[in-house]
């Protein structure tokens, strides 16, 4: 049996090159091809079976091959599987806009669509440049991001970026950032609340709007969670703070809800939290409850009025790519959104976070468990090398490999970034299952940090 993965991993390293891969670790760390998938569970080619507890990259929402989600595809793919958004329409498309800017805030009225999550940042960022730019505002040129942000990989979305092991690399093809210290409550000094903390945090912000508000087009963040930036999370305060700044200073908020949207961190939105509506809204990630790449940006009539205007004058936003709004992909997004609504998922989420959370009050007290915080669906354990002075661990170890070999062998699927476990399945998961992968997470914890 065990040669089935053998002969395809070998087929495979010949030819693939992997995202985000050092591919000489596949020299020692096996390869895992995946037959099929159903519910929270991956089979590979050995019919070894493993919980998919990071919900494939955090894009999948309602399992693997949803029984609902894929009949709606099966029967768009009958009738169109993709025609051109430039001078055509779809109701796949249509409908999905429709529904939402019904979501969200008053104010957000349209839904410009583009494929991936990187590509819908930089659409964003040059959305806003180019409004200011139709405005009159010719030196709006830079943006302001916060530090452990991560926004993608294309280089305007990596230049918005503040991760050193994606970025330092290509800094000489980046454009210059203005970089703010993050709210990040893990940093706090303990006297302090997290909302203290996030509140004084943002001093730094406003220091940094306040000087450079005439050269910059937008502040762009992740709400509440920096989750490629090591699951770090922030008090809703902090939105709130900058939707007033940005308004006194003319800026653009950006809202980056790629990976925090559709139920993540407990709302609809993340931003919802703080009670404010962003300028500009990306979405990816769980848009199609993870069949398909897709993403959106939504804005406001006031954005979207100043690129309209008589064709010779040039102010039309030419940006495009050539499978936006894919009808498959959309009608992915509209399946996943009729779950939305017939399931209630909004409150079951409330009802296993705080299992979730429970079951995890036992790790807190590991001698190198520095922290275990939650927002939502999506929590985080921190293993430290010294709990008291929160001294981490030199990356070298690479103690989350540990982690991770030890959780495949143990049929449970987590991903560990750098030395920070968390835990961020499909919503429909259940609590036998979550049992179990808590009970992985503490053998992988011990494992990694012997
Ligand atoms: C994943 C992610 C992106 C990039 O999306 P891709 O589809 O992978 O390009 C951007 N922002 C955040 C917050 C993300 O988590």
């Amino acid at each position: 049996m065990s040669k089935n993965n053998h002969i395809i991993v070998k087929r495979d390293l010949k030819v693939v090159w992997h995202p985000c891969t050092q591919m000489k670790d596949h020299e020692k760390i096996p390869l895992i091809p995946i037959k099929e998938g159903k519910g929270v569970w991956l089979k590979d080619y050995n019919n070894n079976k493993y919980i998919d507890a990071i919900s494939s990259w955090w894009v999948n929402l309602f399992g693997h091959s949803n029984p609902y989600i894929n009949k709606k595809i099966i029967k768009q793919l009958e009738k169109l599987e993709h025609v051109l958004l430039a001078g055509f329409t779809h109701m796949p498309a249509l409908t999905l806009a429709e529904r939402l800017i019904s979501l969200s805030p008053k104010n957000i009225s349209k839904c410009f669509f583009a494929d991936n999550g990187s590509s819908a940042i930089d659409a964003a960022m040059k959305m806003s440049h180019h409004y200011w730019r139709n405005q009159g505002y010719n030196k709006k040129t830079k943006f302001i991001s916060l530090s452990n942000s991560y926004h993608g990989e294309t280089l305007g979305s990596l230049s918005v970026s503040n991760i050193d092991l994606y970025k330092k690399t290509y800094k000489n093809l980046m454009k210059d950032t203005i970089v703010v210290d993050t709210p990040d409550c893990y940093l706090k000094n303990d006297t302090h609340t997290d909302k203290e903390h996030t509140r004084l945090m943002f001093d730094k912000m406003l220091k940094a709007i306040e000087k450079n508000h005439k050269v910059t087009s937008a502040v762009i963040l992740e709400p509440l969670v920096q989750c490629a930036g090591y699951m770090r999370m922030y008090h809703p305060i902090y939105l709130k703070l900058l939707r007033e700044a940005c308004d006194k200073y003319k800026l653009h908020l950006i809202a980056d809800e790629i990976a925090v949207g559709f139920g993540r961190t407990g709302t609809m939105f993340a931003y919802e939290k703080s009670k404010i509506t962003p300028d500009i809204i990306c979405l990816s990630k769980g848009i199609t409850g993870g069949y398909m790449t897709l993403s959106t940006i939504l804005t406001n009539d006031n954005i979207y009025n100043a690129f309209y205007d008589e064709y010779i004058k040039l102010n039309a936003f030419l940006h495009s790519h050539s499978y936006a709004a894919n009808p498959l992909a959309c009608t992915a997004a509209n399946a996943s959104l009729d779950l939305f609504e017939k399931s209630n998922v909004i409150n079951n989420n409330k009802i296993l976070s705080e299992y979730i959370l429970k079951s995890f009050a036992e790790i807190s007290k590991h001698p190198n468990v520095s922290d275990v915080r939650q927002h939502g669906m999506i929590t985080a354990i921190e293993l430290v090398k010294n709990k008291s002075k929160k001294i981490p661990y030199n990356w070298k170890e690479r103690r989350g490999l540990r982690a991770y070999e030890y959780g495949l062998k143990n049929n449970v699927l987590i991903r560990p970034l750098g030395n920070v476990i968390y835990f961020m399945p499909p919503y429909i998961i259940k609590k036998k299952e979550i049992d179990k992968v808590i009970n992985v997470i503490h053998g992988a914890i011990d494992v990694a940090t012997k």
